[in-house]
Protein backbone atom coordinates (compact mmCIF):
# COMPACT_ATOMS: atom_id res chain seq x y z
CA UNK A 1 0.00 0.00 0.00
CA UNK A 2 0.84 3.40 -0.79
CA UNK A 3 0.84 6.04 1.71
CA UNK A 4 1.38 10.32 1.17
CA UNK A 5 2.78 11.77 3.61
CA UNK A 6 2.32 15.56 4.19
CA UNK A 7 4.58 16.79 1.47
CA UNK A 8 3.80 14.77 -1.34
CA UNK A 9 5.81 12.10 -0.74
CA UNK A 10 4.80 8.15 -1.58
CA UNK A 11 6.39 5.77 0.84
CA UNK A 12 6.52 2.45 0.04
CA UNK A 13 5.94 -0.46 2.46
CA UNK A 14 7.63 -3.67 1.06
CA UNK A 15 5.69 -6.03 3.62
CA UNK A 16 1.92 -5.04 2.69
CA UNK A 17 3.35 -4.89 -1.58
CA UNK A 18 1.60 -7.10 -3.62
CA UNK A 19 2.84 -9.45 -5.37
CA UNK A 20 2.36 -8.36 -8.69
CA UNK A 21 3.33 -5.26 -7.62
CA UNK A 22 6.73 -7.10 -6.32
CA UNK A 23 7.00 -8.68 -9.69
CA UNK A 24 6.28 -5.60 -12.00
CA UNK A 25 9.48 -3.93 -9.57
CA UNK A 26 11.33 -7.09 -10.03
CA UNK A 27 11.07 -7.34 -13.69
CA UNK A 28 11.37 -3.65 -13.91
CA UNK A 29 14.85 -3.89 -12.64
CA UNK A 30 15.79 -6.95 -14.71
CA UNK A 31 15.11 -5.09 -18.14
CA UNK A 32 17.50 -2.16 -16.75
CA UNK A 33 20.29 -4.80 -16.97
CA UNK A 34 18.68 -6.62 -20.02
CA UNK A 35 19.15 -3.25 -21.86
CA UNK A 36 22.66 -2.49 -20.89
CA UNK A 37 23.98 -6.31 -21.01
CA UNK A 38 22.47 -6.79 -24.51
CA UNK A 39 19.69 -9.56 -23.64
CA UNK A 40 17.30 -7.70 -26.29
CA UNK A 41 16.77 -9.08 -29.26
CA UNK A 42 16.49 -7.58 -32.91
CA UNK A 43 13.32 -9.97 -34.82
CA UNK A 44 12.06 -9.03 -38.04
CA UNK A 45 9.05 -9.79 -39.84
CA UNK A 46 8.37 -9.19 -43.56
CA UNK A 47 6.20 -6.88 -45.51
CA UNK A 48 5.48 -8.25 -48.86
CA UNK A 49 3.87 -6.46 -51.75
CA UNK A 50 1.24 -8.05 -54.16
CA UNK A 51 2.82 -9.69 -56.10
CA UNK A 52 4.72 -11.77 -53.04
CA UNK A 53 8.00 -9.81 -53.23
CA UNK A 54 9.41 -8.56 -49.99
CA UNK A 55 9.49 -4.98 -49.89
CA UNK A 56 10.34 -4.12 -46.26
CA UNK A 57 10.46 -5.66 -42.91
CA UNK A 58 8.87 -4.18 -39.27
CA UNK A 59 11.37 -4.60 -36.63
CA UNK A 60 10.06 -6.35 -33.05
CA UNK A 61 11.63 -6.78 -29.98
CA UNK A 62 12.15 -9.74 -27.57
CA UNK A 63 13.85 -10.32 -24.33
CA UNK A 64 15.85 -13.25 -24.26
CA UNK A 65 16.11 -13.47 -20.25
CA UNK A 66 18.81 -15.75 -18.80
CA UNK A 67 15.82 -18.04 -16.71
CA UNK A 68 12.61 -17.15 -18.33
CA UNK A 69 13.50 -17.54 -21.57
CA UNK A 70 11.95 -15.86 -24.66
CA UNK A 71 9.78 -12.82 -23.36
CA UNK A 72 7.49 -11.40 -25.84
CA UNK A 73 7.24 -7.79 -25.77
CA UNK A 74 3.33 -7.17 -24.67
CA UNK A 75 4.93 -8.38 -21.05
CA UNK A 76 7.87 -5.63 -21.08
CA UNK A 77 6.57 -3.08 -23.01
CA UNK A 78 4.24 -1.25 -20.85
CA UNK A 79 6.33 -1.47 -17.97
CA UNK A 80 9.05 0.28 -20.22
CA UNK A 81 6.74 2.07 -21.16
CA UNK A 82 5.41 3.63 -17.56
CA UNK A 83 9.71 4.54 -17.18
CA UNK A 84 12.21 6.01 -19.46
CA UNK A 85 13.48 2.72 -19.99
CA UNK A 86 11.32 2.86 -23.27
CA UNK A 87 13.96 5.68 -24.39
CA UNK A 88 16.61 3.18 -23.92
CA UNK A 89 14.95 0.22 -25.61
CA UNK A 90 13.98 2.58 -28.78
CA UNK A 91 17.52 4.10 -29.03
CA UNK A 92 18.75 0.54 -29.08
CA UNK A 93 16.02 -0.67 -31.44
CA UNK A 94 16.96 1.92 -33.79
CA UNK A 95 20.45 1.80 -33.87
CA UNK A 96 20.59 -1.95 -34.88
CA UNK A 97 18.04 -1.28 -37.51
CA UNK A 98 19.92 1.74 -38.62
CA UNK A 99 23.53 -0.66 -39.02
CA UNK A 100 21.76 -3.46 -40.95
CA UNK A 101 19.95 -0.78 -43.26
CA UNK A 102 23.62 0.74 -43.97
CA UNK A 103 24.63 -2.80 -44.00
CA UNK A 104 21.93 -3.48 -46.91
CA UNK A 105 22.02 -0.10 -48.85
CA UNK A 106 25.72 -1.12 -49.10
CA UNK A 107 24.85 -4.34 -50.81
CA UNK A 108 22.52 -2.20 -53.25
CA UNK A 109 19.41 -3.58 -51.87
CA UNK A 110 16.62 -1.48 -51.71
CA UNK A 111 14.77 -2.87 -48.90
CA UNK A 112 12.48 -0.42 -46.35
CA UNK A 113 12.61 -1.18 -42.23
CA UNK A 114 10.44 -0.09 -40.03
CA UNK A 115 10.84 0.90 -35.81
CA UNK A 116 8.36 1.13 -33.27
CA UNK A 117 8.64 4.81 -31.46
CA UNK A 118 7.25 5.28 -28.45
CA UNK A 119 4.85 8.59 -27.84
CA UNK A 120 7.41 8.81 -24.22
CA UNK A 121 10.40 8.70 -26.61
CA UNK A 122 8.87 10.98 -29.52
CA UNK A 123 7.70 13.76 -26.87
CA UNK A 124 11.14 14.44 -26.00
CA UNK A 125 12.87 17.40 -27.20
CA UNK A 126 16.13 15.86 -28.35
CA UNK A 127 13.96 13.38 -30.31
CA UNK A 128 15.18 14.84 -34.27
CA UNK A 129 18.66 15.21 -32.83
CA UNK A 130 18.48 11.44 -31.36
CA UNK A 131 17.30 10.41 -35.17
CA UNK A 132 19.89 12.31 -37.16
CA UNK A 133 23.04 11.31 -34.56
CA UNK A 134 21.50 7.49 -35.67
CA UNK A 135 21.21 7.86 -39.12
CA UNK A 136 24.89 9.79 -39.16
CA UNK A 137 26.67 6.97 -36.71
CA UNK A 138 25.05 3.98 -39.33
CA UNK A 139 25.40 6.06 -42.74
CA UNK A 140 22.00 4.59 -43.23
CA UNK A 141 19.98 5.99 -45.86
CA UNK A 142 17.01 8.11 -44.03
CA UNK A 143 15.07 6.94 -47.23
CA UNK A 144 14.64 2.84 -46.31
CA UNK A 145 13.87 4.61 -42.69
CA UNK A 146 10.06 4.29 -41.64
CA UNK A 147 9.05 4.91 -38.31
CA UNK A 148 6.02 3.94 -36.69
CA UNK A 149 4.22 6.00 -34.03
CA UNK A 150 0.67 5.19 -32.98
CA UNK A 151 -2.72 7.48 -32.53
CA UNK A 152 -1.67 8.10 -28.84
CA UNK A 153 0.16 10.89 -30.15
CA UNK A 154 -2.34 12.95 -31.14
CA UNK A 155 -3.42 13.69 -27.65
CA UNK A 156 -0.03 15.34 -26.73
CA UNK A 157 1.00 18.54 -28.26
CA UNK A 158 0.04 18.23 -31.67
CA UNK A 159 2.11 21.63 -32.62
CA UNK A 160 4.89 19.43 -31.63
CA UNK A 161 4.25 16.48 -33.50
CA UNK A 162 3.97 18.32 -36.61
CA UNK A 163 7.08 20.14 -36.47
CA UNK A 164 8.97 17.38 -35.83
CA UNK A 165 7.50 15.17 -38.45
CA UNK A 166 8.06 17.79 -41.16
CA UNK A 167 11.70 18.02 -39.92
CA UNK A 168 12.32 14.09 -40.38
CA UNK A 169 10.20 13.97 -43.68
CA UNK A 170 12.28 16.89 -45.35
CA UNK A 171 15.06 14.02 -44.93
CA UNK A 172 12.92 11.32 -46.73
CA UNK A 173 12.44 9.04 -43.56
CA UNK A 174 8.72 7.89 -43.72
CA UNK A 175 6.01 7.64 -41.35
CA UNK A 176 3.19 4.77 -40.97
CA UNK A 177 0.35 5.10 -38.50
CA UNK A 178 0.31 1.89 -36.75
CA UNK A 179 -2.63 -0.37 -35.33
CA UNK A 180 -5.09 2.54 -37.29
CA UNK A 181 -8.69 2.31 -35.82
CA UNK A 182 -7.95 1.16 -32.24
CA UNK A 183 -7.03 4.85 -30.57
CA UNK A 184 -8.18 7.96 -30.95
CA UNK A 185 -8.32 8.25 -34.85
CA UNK A 186 -9.41 11.22 -36.78
CA UNK A 187 -9.49 11.78 -40.16
CA UNK A 188 -8.60 15.58 -39.68
CA UNK A 189 -4.97 14.61 -37.57
CA UNK A 190 -4.34 12.32 -40.81
CA UNK A 191 -4.54 15.27 -43.10
CA UNK A 192 -2.64 17.40 -41.09
CA UNK A 193 0.13 14.98 -40.26
CA UNK A 194 2.70 14.36 -43.28
CA UNK A 195 2.20 10.42 -42.87
CA UNK A 196 2.78 8.44 -45.61
CA UNK A 197 1.35 5.32 -44.30
CA UNK A 198 -1.17 3.69 -42.26
CA UNK A 199 -1.13 0.22 -40.80
CA UNK A 200 -4.76 -1.59 -40.73
CA UNK A 201 -4.98 -2.97 -36.93
CA UNK A 202 -5.08 -6.84 -36.96
CA UNK A 203 -8.41 -6.89 -35.33
CA UNK A 204 -10.09 -5.74 -38.81
CA UNK A 205 -8.28 -7.45 -40.92
CA UNK A 206 -9.41 -10.92 -38.82
CA UNK A 207 -12.75 -11.25 -39.60
CA UNK A 208 -12.47 -9.26 -42.43
CA UNK A 209 -14.01 -12.00 -44.95
CA UNK A 210 -16.91 -12.98 -42.93
CA UNK A 211 -18.20 -10.30 -40.95
CA UNK A 212 -19.71 -7.81 -42.56
CA UNK A 213 -18.75 -4.65 -40.08
CA UNK A 214 -15.07 -5.44 -40.06
CA UNK A 215 -15.29 -6.02 -44.05
CA UNK A 216 -17.44 -2.18 -44.15
CA UNK A 217 -14.25 -0.98 -41.65
CA UNK A 218 -10.97 -2.17 -43.40
CA UNK A 219 -13.21 -1.12 -47.26
CA UNK A 220 -13.13 2.40 -45.54
CA UNK A 221 -9.67 2.76 -44.51
CA UNK A 222 -8.82 1.73 -47.84
CA UNK A 223 -10.93 4.48 -49.45
CA UNK A 224 -9.56 6.89 -46.66
CA UNK A 225 -6.23 5.90 -47.74
CA UNK A 226 -6.52 6.18 -51.49
CA UNK A 227 -8.04 9.68 -51.13
CA UNK A 228 -5.05 11.50 -49.37
CA UNK A 229 -2.90 9.05 -51.75
CA UNK A 230 -1.66 7.05 -48.51
CA UNK A 231 0.21 3.69 -49.04
CA UNK A 232 -1.86 0.99 -46.51
CA UNK A 233 -0.20 -2.05 -44.93
CA UNK A 234 -2.56 -5.06 -43.58
CA UNK A 235 -1.46 -6.32 -40.23
CA UNK A 236 -1.94 -9.73 -38.82
CA UNK A 237 -2.77 -11.41 -42.47
CA UNK A 238 -2.98 -14.92 -41.56
CA UNK A 239 -5.03 -17.10 -43.83
CA UNK A 240 -5.38 -16.87 -47.95
CA UNK A 241 -9.02 -16.03 -47.25
CA UNK A 242 -7.72 -12.46 -45.58
CA UNK A 243 -5.23 -11.88 -48.16
CA UNK A 244 -7.98 -12.59 -51.23
CA UNK A 245 -9.86 -10.20 -49.50
CA UNK A 246 -7.78 -7.36 -49.75
CA UNK A 247 -6.40 -8.26 -53.03
CA UNK A 248 -9.59 -7.73 -54.53
CA UNK A 249 -10.16 -3.99 -52.94
CA UNK A 250 -7.19 -2.53 -53.36
CA UNK A 251 -3.48 -1.70 -53.47
CA UNK A 252 -2.09 -3.03 -50.17
CA UNK A 253 1.38 -4.69 -48.19
CA UNK A 254 0.88 -7.82 -46.29
CA UNK A 255 2.27 -8.33 -43.17
CA UNK A 256 1.68 -11.55 -41.36
CA UNK A 257 2.17 -15.04 -40.24
CA UNK A 258 0.46 -16.11 -44.11
CA UNK A 259 4.01 -14.34 -45.38
CA UNK A 260 6.09 -14.72 -42.39
CA UNK A 261 6.42 -14.53 -38.67
CA UNK A 262 8.85 -12.26 -36.93
CA UNK A 263 12.05 -13.89 -36.98
CA UNK A 264 16.01 -13.16 -35.33
CA UNK A 265 17.81 -10.20 -37.73
CA UNK A 266 20.51 -12.84 -38.43
CA UNK A 267 18.10 -15.72 -40.22
CA UNK A 268 16.15 -13.00 -41.71
CA UNK A 269 19.46 -11.75 -42.99
CA UNK A 270 20.54 -14.69 -44.45
CA UNK A 271 17.19 -15.96 -46.12
CA UNK A 272 17.67 -12.41 -47.62
CA UNK A 273 20.91 -13.21 -49.06
CA UNK A 274 20.03 -16.83 -50.16
CA UNK A 275 17.29 -15.26 -52.45
P1 LIG B 1 2.77 -3.76 -33.47
O1 LIG B 1 3.77 -2.70 -33.74
O2 LIG B 1 1.38 -3.52 -33.90
O3 LIG B 1 3.37 -5.09 -34.14
C1 LIG B 1 2.60 -6.08 -34.75
C2 LIG B 1 2.38 -7.26 -33.83
O4 LIG B 1 1.55 -8.21 -34.50
C3 LIG B 1 3.68 -7.99 -33.48
O5 LIG B 1 3.53 -8.50 -32.16
C4 LIG B 1 3.67 -9.14 -34.48
O6 LIG B 1 4.45 -10.24 -34.07
C5 LIG B 1 2.20 -9.47 -34.51
N1 LIG B 1 1.79 -10.17 -35.74
C6 LIG B 1 2.28 -10.01 -36.99
N2 LIG B 1 1.65 -10.81 -37.87
C7 LIG B 1 0.72 -11.50 -37.17
C8 LIG B 1 -0.26 -12.50 -37.54
O7 LIG B 1 -0.41 -12.90 -38.69
N3 LIG B 1 -1.05 -12.96 -36.52
C9 LIG B 1 -0.94 -12.54 -35.22
N4 LIG B 1 -1.76 -13.06 -34.31
N5 LIG B 1 0.00 -11.60 -34.85
C10 LIG B 1 0.81 -11.09 -35.81
P2 LIG B 1 4.71 -8.44 -31.11
O8 LIG B 1 6.02 -8.69 -31.78
O9 LIG B 1 4.31 -9.30 -29.97
O10 LIG B 1 4.71 -6.92 -30.65
C11 LIG B 1 3.62 -6.39 -29.94
C12 LIG B 1 3.69 -4.89 -29.83
O11 LIG B 1 4.79 -4.48 -29.02
C13 LIG B 1 3.93 -4.19 -31.18
O12 LIG B 1 2.72 -4.10 -31.89
C14 LIG B 1 4.46 -2.85 -30.71
O13 LIG B 1 3.39 -2.02 -30.33
C15 LIG B 1 5.25 -3.23 -29.48
N6 LIG B 1 6.68 -3.30 -29.82
C16 LIG B 1 7.38 -4.33 -30.35
N7 LIG B 1 8.69 -4.00 -30.53
C17 LIG B 1 8.81 -2.70 -30.11
C18 LIG B 1 9.91 -1.76 -30.05
O14 LIG B 1 11.07 -2.04 -30.42
N8 LIG B 1 9.64 -0.51 -29.54
C19 LIG B 1 8.38 -0.16 -29.13
N9 LIG B 1 8.19 1.06 -28.66
N10 LIG B 1 7.34 -1.01 -29.18
C20 LIG B 1 7.54 -2.27 -29.68
MG1 LIG C 1 4.31 -1.65 -35.32
MG1 LIG D 1 0.33 -2.62 -35.29
MG1 LIG E 1 1.33 -1.32 -31.61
Amino acid sequence: RAKTEGGGRVVFFETTMGDAVKERFKLEGELRTAIAEGQLKLYLQPQVDSDGIQVGAESLVRWQHPERGLIMPGVFIPLAEATDLIVALDRWMLGSVCRILAELDGEGRSIRLSVNISPRHFERSDFVGEIKRQLMLSGADPTHLVLEVTEGLMIGNLEDVVAKMTILSTMGIHFSMDDFGTGYSSLAYLKRLPIHEIKIDKSFIQDAPTDPNDAALVETILAVAQHLSLQVVAEGVETQAQSDFLKARGRVIYQGYLYGKPEPAESWLQRLRDQ
